[in-house]
């Protein structure tokens, strides 16, 4: 109980500005936040990727930052985004890359958003599909999802390898699952990260679990790519049973995991010769992910909180 309201407390700090300016000011915290984001600017993206993709790992990359105010700040976060493909390419670390992408960033609530985050997104679906590299759309909070649904299902007629994400907290998720039969579209699961109402979706842990391994089942049974996004040991045993059961090469399925959190894990994925994709975000704003990552995991909060006395 005590943990569950912890982390319903992070995730209304991750939406609050006050307790924004609190946390980034903790002079300690940039040395915690180093964990979860390997750093700030551009070359540190391109640095870890070369790191990973040395031991056998693919990576997808986050430009932090969500919610952009205005049409410049949409323009920039593309922009952000072309210079990092680019930077890949100049490293010799493109083919094989994934990014991902908040529509929100790139304008989708702004007026006439839609129109605004689907030509962003298909700037950069194209200049990363002629470097080799592929999008995929992350899923933010339920209220943005048939229209990333949506954005996700336009691109794809030009670009057919851009994916989207789907949370299996949500109880629309195996609907979704159905519909995108039949699109062949890589599509990342997860038990989704953000705090919705019960109306739409599943409140107790075991359920979204259950949920997730009957996804797992659903997905691989499709003719979709899964990407089975989860640090939860007992859900990528259930994967790699699942791919066997449909009948799946280790190239027809991927894991992926955040930045820092399991990398033993990780490593036993590769070991076990499975693909296993490395989720990085970098940037100056890192503070919702930050907290997203506190809420999921309040053990997380105490090695915070750790380093704040020990500093
Ligand atoms: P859990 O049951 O939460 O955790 C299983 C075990 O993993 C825990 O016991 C712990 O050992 C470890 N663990 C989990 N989280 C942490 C952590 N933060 N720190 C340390 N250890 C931890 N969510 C979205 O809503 N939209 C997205 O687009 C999205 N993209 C994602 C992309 C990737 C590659 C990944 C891995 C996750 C993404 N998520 C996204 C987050 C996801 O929804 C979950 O919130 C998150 O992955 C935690 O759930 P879990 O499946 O790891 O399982």
């Amino acid at each position: 109980a005590l943990s569950h309201t912890l982390s319903h407390t992070l995730n209304r700090a991750s939406r609050s500005a006050r307790a924004r300016r609190a946390v980034e000011s903790f002079p300690v915290t940039r040395r915690v936040v180093d964990r979860f984001v390997p750093g700030e600017t551009t070359a540190d993206a391109v640095e870890a990727t070369r790191g990973l993709v040395a031991t056998g790992r693919a990576v997808t990359i986050d430009v932090l930052g969500e919610d952009v105010l205005d049409l410049a700040g949409a323009r920039a976060m593309r922009d952000a985004y072309r210079t990092l493909l680019t930077a890949l390419d100049e490293a010799g670390c493109a083919a094989g890359a994934d990014v991902s992408l908040k529509l929100s960033a790139m304008g989708q609530a702004l007026p006439d958003g839609t129109t605004i985050a689907t030509d962003h997104a298909a700037e950069i679906a194209g200049a990363a599909a002629a470097l080799g590299c592929t999008v995929t759309l992350d899923m933010e909070d339920h209220t943005t999802v048939d229209s990333t649904l949506a954005i996700g299902n336009a691109l794809r007629a030009t670009y057919p390898s851009v994916g989207n994400v789907l949370q299996t907290n949500l109880r629309r998720t195996p609907g979704d699952i159905a519909d995108l039969d039949g699109s062949g579209a890589r599509i990342r699961l997860v038990k989704g990260a953000y705090r919705e109402p019960e109306s739409v979706a599943l409140q107790r842990k075991v359920e979204v679990d259950h949920a997730y391994e009957r996804a797992i089942d659903a997905l691989m049974a499709s003719d979709c790519y899964p990407m089975i996004a989860t640090h939860d040991p007992a859900m990528l045993d259930r994967a790699v049973s699942a791919a066997v059961a449909a009948g799946r090469g280790a190239d027809r399925w991927e894991a992926q995991m955040l930045y820092g959190v399991r990398p033993e894990l990780e490593q036993r994925m590769v070991d076990d010769g499975h693909r296993m994709r490395v989720y990085i975000p970098f940037g100056t704003d890192w503070y919702g992910y930050f907290m997203r990552r506190l809420a999921e995991r309040p053990a997380n909060v105490a090695f915070f909180l750790r380093a704040l006395a020990h500093r």
